[in-house]
């Protein structure tokens, strides 16, 4: 049975990152979405600790409610972790997209290290985002290649003795910058073995300062400007073995499987930005029409309907169903299921929701959406990336279709 029943404590925290979002980060949105590239670092600061501050009173609050409980151990019940990230994530973008990338945090690089790492390489590796100075993770798949068809990797790893030999260009990895400028790391997928094809592709672990790793260049976006995108070059770039996450075995199993594990764990998060985004421009559009006057009457008629009640009612309609199947997805992870199906079907439904939400809202208010006096416009620069990263709706929708049918990517692409 499906249960999103939330813990109190989660309920503090969530309330907490709604302060976050509405006293951090919409204060300094424009100012972080105009100025590109210039580092926000006093936000950097405040939500490094924010983090820390959270991470400890959810442990407080765990270790309270073990020794109210009858006894010695944990709570029995399975620790949703999956299911408050996207709750969380859906808060802080409601707040700012861009800037919530922006976060110092293991990002995207540490979903790949626990979709794909040993629990050894899991604390070796993630353990440094729980103090010191802020940092970030990234992960690095896409080339000039390809972005799509992750299984068209061209940058090799090359096993010499104790380490492997990065070579190739990456491209739009974000947060690639500060994972390399601070004591980060950059999760770069590169095949171990050309003929091997989609089993020879493995995920190393680039730490921050590794000679041979360059970052060549930071995109100019149309929305998240606030995020960094960066292009990154390997050029004899020399690791050691145990960078390498998971089994160095290339079997039919392994490898690309991983970067799908990875997905799965990502795509609701990405899904849930979306939402948050959507939530921002639905909240403004329903603030304009209150103080407007504007009723948006519930329960009566369709037929009695104004054009723009219709409107409105699909827009949240449209976030809602977002919003259940992102839950889904996520709490199907933490119960142990597969989500993969799911997980692609909050992605496409999420990005082309908020794509839909946040036109729609310009539209409905006009000039007032267009003008740059409100963050509206911004939204709607801000929501078309969820439509793009993490696969785009069109290859997520491929992915559900081929889930159903039962087609593999040979028989249906
Ligand atoms: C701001 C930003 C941040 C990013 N961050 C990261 C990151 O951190 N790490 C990373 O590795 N990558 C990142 N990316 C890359 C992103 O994941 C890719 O851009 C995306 O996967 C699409 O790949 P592509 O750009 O090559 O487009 P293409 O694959 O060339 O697709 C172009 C269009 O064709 C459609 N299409 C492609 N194949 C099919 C098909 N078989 N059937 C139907 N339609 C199809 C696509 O849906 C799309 O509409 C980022 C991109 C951006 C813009």
């Amino acid at each position: 049975m499906i249960d999103f029943e939330i813990e109190p404590s989660v309920v503090k925290r969530v309330k907490m990152f709604h302060m976050v979002a509405d006293g951090v980060m919409r204060p300094i949105s424009r100012e972080y979405d105009e100025k590109e590239h210039v580092e926000p670092e006093q936000y950097f600061q405040t939500m490094w600790a924010a983090n820390a501050m959270a991470d400890s009173s959810l442990d407080l609050a765990k270790k309270k409610e073990s020794k109210d409980g009858d006894g010695e151990k944990a709570p029995a019940r399975s620790p949703m972790r999956n299911l408050y990230t996207v709750i969380t994530t859906e808060e802080l973008c409601w707040g700012d997209a861009g800037l919530f990338l922006a976060t110092p945090n293991a990002g995207l690089g540490g979903a790949a290290v626990m979709a794909a790492g040993t629990p050894e390489q899991k604390e070796r590796f993630l353990s440094r985002f729980r103090g010191g100075a802020p940092k970030w993770g990234a992960m690095a798949i896409t080339e000039p290649g390809f972005g799509s068809d992750s299984s068209q990797v061209t940058t090799t790893a090359t096993r010499e003795g104790d380490d492997y030999v990065l070579n190739g260009t990456k491209i739009f990895c974000t947060g690639g910058d500060r994972a390399a400028k601070s004591e980060g790391f950059i999760v770069v997928w590169a095949t171990v073995d050309k003929s091997a094809g989609r089993p020879g592709i493995k995920p190393f672990v680039v730490e921050h300062g590794t000679p041979g790793m360059t970052v060549v260049r930071t995109e100019n976006k149309l929305g998240i400007r606030a995020s960094d995108t960066a292009a990154i070059v390997f050029d004899n770039c020399r690791i050691p073995k145990d960078h390498l996450l998971g089994s160095p075995e290339v079997r039919k199993e392994g490898g690309f499987k991983d970067v799908m594990a990875t997905f799965d764990a990502t795509r609701p998060i990405v899904a849930a930005m979306a939402i948050g985004v959507g939530r921002a421009a639905l909240d403004f559009v329903r603030e304009f029409l209150k103080r407007e006057n504007i009723p948006v009457r519930y329960g009566i008629s369709p037929r009695r309907l104004t054009a723009l009640e219709r409107d409105f009612m699909e827009m949240e309609v449209q976030l809602k169903a977002a919003r259940l199947l992102t839950w889904r997805a996520a709490w199907m992870m933490d119960v142990g299921k597969h989500n993969n199906l799911e997980a692609s079907m909050a992605k496409a439904k999420a990005g082309l929701a908020v794509t839909l939400i946040t036109q729609k809202a310009v539209e409905l208010l006009g000039p007032l959406g267009y003008s740059r006096q409100f963050l509206l416009e911004k939204w709607m620069r801000d929501a078309k990336i969820n439509d793009i990263f993490e696969g785009t709706q069109q290859i997520n929708m491929l992915i559900v279709a081929r889930r159903i049918l039962g087609y593999s990517s040979k028989e249906l692409n």
